[in-house]
């Protein structure tokens, strides 16, 4: 496994790894990685012939008084992790490497990037789509894996894909859980004791909203409360948002129709945790 930390050397051997006629597999990570991260690694090495993992911590993504400082970091445990995992390539640029200068030139993806996150965390999405998009200039022409746990992201990175016309495939992965249900995710490492106990509040919630959902509840309004309400049976969960939105469009429509997904955000201690789910409205006599 090679370990890299500049653009060129990137660009250079994911340029010499196609000419050689190898897939590129590309896992963009913020590292402390985990059993989540792992996932995409395995299906990146399933279905390509390199894969690269990039470990940057974006500093443009965290907001004023977020916890960039405190996100967990853990660079030697990453490479071992990657070794492990099977990655030809860590790319680990520093903050200089991936900015020499502050840059002009953002990439925001109109109405996806806005919504949810978006309300709570002005400017973090058109930051990850950002750095995302000058990934995909580093790397070429690849697959590139990302995981349903960052669903309002996976859905940005498609539609920067797209429209931007990178020669990614971008594939979209499902979450890996604990067995209570909580995601992983790398700020749980952030959780104290009964503050870990209290995380799996925010699966319970989807559960109960995807129950209403496949119910045939349609409003979505009752959706968002039904898992708001099971949010607000725990202490020390402090909730953002729950929503239910159309899949592709997270929008909250007028009623609940077709494919669904249910999203919440809580603060849990100092700890801000989002997951999601998604949910199929039942067809129903008579309603088109
Ligand atoms: P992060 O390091 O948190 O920025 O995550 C890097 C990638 O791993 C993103 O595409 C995430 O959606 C994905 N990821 C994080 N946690 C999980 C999880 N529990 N299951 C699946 N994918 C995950």
């Amino acid at each position: 496994m090679m370990v890299i930390d500049t653009v060129e050397a990137l660009t250079k051997a994911t340029e010499a790894a196609r000419a050689r006629g190898h897939r590129v597999g590309l896992v963009p990570t913020m590292g402390a990685l985990h059993a989540g991260h792992h996932s995409l690694l395995s299906r990146a090495v399933r279905e390509n012939d390199t894969v690269v993992v990039s470990v940057f911590v974006n500093p443009a993504q965290f907001g004023p008084g977020e916890d960039l400082a405190s996100y967990p970091r853990d660079p030697e445990g990453d490479l071992a992790q990657a070794h492990r995992g099977g990655a030809d390539l860590v790319f680990l640029p520093s903050v200089v490497e991936m900015y020499p200068s502050p840059p002009l030139t953002s990439v925001r993806v109109a109405g996806l990037s806005d919504r949810l996150e978006g309300c709570s965390r002005p400017g973090h999405l058109e930051a990850v789509a950002t750095v995302v998009a000058k990934l995909f200039a580093m790397v070429g022409a690849c697959r590139a894996y990302l995981g349903e746990k960052d669903y309002q992201q996976l859905c940005v990175v498609r539609r920067l894909a797209a429209d931007l016309s990178f020669p990614v495939e971008v594939v979209g992965c499902p979450t890996v859980r604990e067995r209570d249900g909580l995601a992983l995710s790398s700020r749980n490492a952030c959780l104290s004791g009964p503050e870990r106990a209290a995380a799996p509040a925010l699966h319970r919630a989807l559960l109960a909203g995807s129950q209403a959902v496949g119910g045939g509840r349609c409003d979505p309004e009752g959706v968002a409360q039904v898992m708001a309400d099971v949010i607000a049976e725990q202490p020390l969960a402090d909730l953002d948002y729950a929503a239910a939105v159309d899949a592709g469009d997270l929008r909250v429509p007028s009623h609940l129709a077709g494919p669904v997904r249910l999203l919440v955000a809580a603060g849990i201690g100092r700890v801000r945790l989002i997951d999601n789910m998604g949910a199929m409205v039942p067809h129903a006599e008579g309603r088109p």
